[in-house]
């Protein structure tokens, strides 16, 4: 039975199945207030785990050796599976599902207990504190970057920074972003017979063409993700091991599924009109200019002494970097001297061009174009460098 009025006890949403703190005396639902979700024709209504346990059961289904899904029957709110990952070292449960109940315990005490419990994303916390408890209090590894999503707090929840985290078992857990900040996948290297499996739960999300996957932003709106989202959830997966994923919706990649996450990724970008995958290089890398030097060492001392940073120097090579832009120095021995004249100039955007020019003068570097207000709308003058290129440092007039 569900209500509009949150009942005493802790309500549970009947959207979107959270579950929020007994003291919670609210009227709306704030996880599916977000554009990611939505409130139901209905208007809010709410139910309890007391209510919910009476007409719903759940259901363990054999996935492969060591994985069983758990999936309520008949469906109540956003219809996902739990998964209970079995190792020698403990079982996990990964996501969750509203409904907890003395048949559920029993069945999961059966097959060794629960050692901890993680969580993909908000849409999936659910009644986690309540599974925690039932269990003595395992804790709940949840993304640190999702943090405010949380509706029922407890101290079993443990949120963790950074990019992966290490379980037990070689369980392991990958931040990935897109459908929320903290949205994160576990690996499970052991599954599909030690070719490795991922628990995505709804990112990547295994679309009806089981040979493919796809990302949202939101599922139930149709909103897409961004290129650069798309672009990280690939780059934190890909030094993962995987030929399996398993879906939160029934739905899972048997086999090749790396390959399926890469091919399904190309064919989103593509429709969304940005480059491929392979073609791609971060903004900081996609134009940079290569200068033939005579002397490597003596060009990269130049350019440090006015501010350039040195990222790189190999034998007859050196990488500099000026804020985000990348400079390339390459040595050729039989560079000829450089001209009388300045064959071309870099442009350099400073706050204060002041300060470069008494730097300039300082140590007496050859100027080939003296400080001055342009009618261009800069303060500039032009220092050359050792191999005859101008660097012209100016600043807003
Ligand atoms: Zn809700």
């Amino acid at each position: 039975m569900s209500s509009a009025i949150a009942p005493t006890g802790a309500p549970i949403c009947v959207t979107c199945g959270t579950q929020f703190d007994s003291s919670w005396s609210a009227t709306h639902c704030p996880i599916c207030e977000d554009e990611r979700q939505y409130i139901g024709l209905g208007g809010q209504q709410w139910t309890t785990l007391h209510d919910l346990r009476t007409g719903h059961r759940n259901v363990f289904t054999v996935e492969e050796p060591g994985l069983h899904s758990i999936h309520t029957e008949p469906s109540f709110a956003i219809d996902q599976r739990a998964f209970l990952v079995r190792s020698e070292e403990g079982n996990l449960l990964w996501d969750c599902v509203p409904l907890i109940d003395d048949s559920t315990i029993a069945e999961i005490r059966n097959l060794g207990g629960l050692s901890a419990i993680a969580i993909s994303h908000p849409h999936y916390y659910t009644t986690m504190v309540e599974w925690s408890d039932s269990f003595g209090g395992v804790p709940i590894y949840l993304h640190e970057a999702d943090r405010r999503w949380v509706q029922r707090g407890g101290v079993n929840i443990k949120f963790w920074a950074g990019h992966t985290k290490c379980l037990f078992g070689q369980l392991g857990l990958v931040l990935c972003g897109g459908h929320f900040e903290g949205f994160q996948v576990l690996h499970w290297p052991s599954g599909a017979g030690a070719r490795g499996a991922l628990l995505a739960g709804d990112q990547p999300q295994v679309a009806m063409d089981r040979r493919w996957v796809s990302f949202l932003y939101s599922y139930p709106n149709m909103v897409p993700l961004g290129a650069p989202a798309i672009r990280r959830i690939v780059r934190s997966l890909e030094p993962l091991e995987f030929d399996r994923i398993y879906g939160a919706f029934g739905r899972h990649v048997m086999s090749d599924a790396k390959k399926v996450v890469q091919r399904s990724a190309e064919r989103y970008l593509s429709r969304i009109g940005a480059p491929p995958l392979g073609a791609y290089a971060e903004p900081d890398e996609q134009l940079v200019v290569e200068i033939h030097v005579r002397d490597v060492e003596a060009s990269a001392r130049f350019y440090r002494t006015l501010g350039f940073q040195l990222l790189r120097a190999e034998h007859n090579f050196a990488e500099l970097l000026w804020d985000m832009s990348r400079l390339f120095l390459e040595g050729v021995a039989a560079q000829p001297e450089p001209p009388g004249t300045v064959i071309a100039n870099m442009r350099i955007m400073v706050p204060d061009v002041e300060r470069y020019w008494r730097m300039v003068q300082e140590m007496g570097l050859h100027v080939a174009r003296t400080l001055g207000e342009r009618d261009y709308g800069l303060r500039d003058f032009t220092v050359v460098s050792p191999d005859g290129l101008g660097l012209r440092f100016a600043t807003r007039l």
